[in-house]
């Protein structure tokens, strides 16, 4: 019998210890109480095949590229896009603006899908798809590992989310209450 996607995802972080209990800041300038280490994920390239493979899964219009950025995004990006047979485009954060890795290029009319792994708010993805569309390319879905279940992502663009996880937190660090604890953020 063949596990469900959850049940493999959970797995996943059970074996691979990559949700930490804390007091973080996450990306997006929230606090939380948990922490996901997306790039643990991957540590076992086998184990995290069922991830790409449900991934280029979800996508059967045509694709010319997957764009992806940061560690475990690019991991991700790589993976879908070999799956998918296509190109690959990475960028990365610098100065707090993503920009494609020298080297790396999207041309006009370009069919891109935007992958992350584990997002709050959808950030990351929303900054990819700026990038394809400033290269005057056509960002046609994106794609995500997960999502905190604690935003409506609505990116403005078909998405496909693998896994909702349950139990998340984020909150204003005005109104956090580890900060109003005295609890120091978690290194
Ligand atoms: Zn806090």
């Amino acid at each position: 019998m063949t596990k469900t996607l959850e049940a493999q995802f959970n797995h996943l972080i059970e074996t691979t210890k990559a949700l930490q209990q804390g007091h973080f800041q996450l990306a997006s300038g929230l606090h939380g109480s948990r922490f996901f280490r997306c790039i643990k994920l991957l540590e076992n390239p086998q184990a995290a095949e069922f991830l790409f493979d449900a991934m280029a899964a979800q996508f059967s219009e045509p694709i010319d590229m997957v764009l992806g950025a940061n560690e475990a995004g690019s991991i991700l990006a790589f993976e879908t896009a070999k799956r998918l047979n296509v190109k690959v485009a990475i960028a990365r954060q610098t100065d707090h603006q993503y920009h494609l890795i020298d080297g790396f290029a999207i041309a006009p009319e370009q069919r891109v899908l935007i992958v992350d792994d584990i997002t709050t708010t959808g950030g990351t993805a929303k900054k990819l798809i700026t990038i394809a569309q400033s290269a005057e390319a056509i960002p046609v879905g994106v794609g995500l590992i997960a999502t905190k279940g604690l935003f409506e992502v609505d990116l403005g663009c078909p998405t496909q989310v693998l896994i909702t996880l349950k139990g998340m937190d984020a909150v204003s660090p005005e109104s956090c209450p580890l900060c109003q604890q005295g609890v120091p953020l978690t290194q």
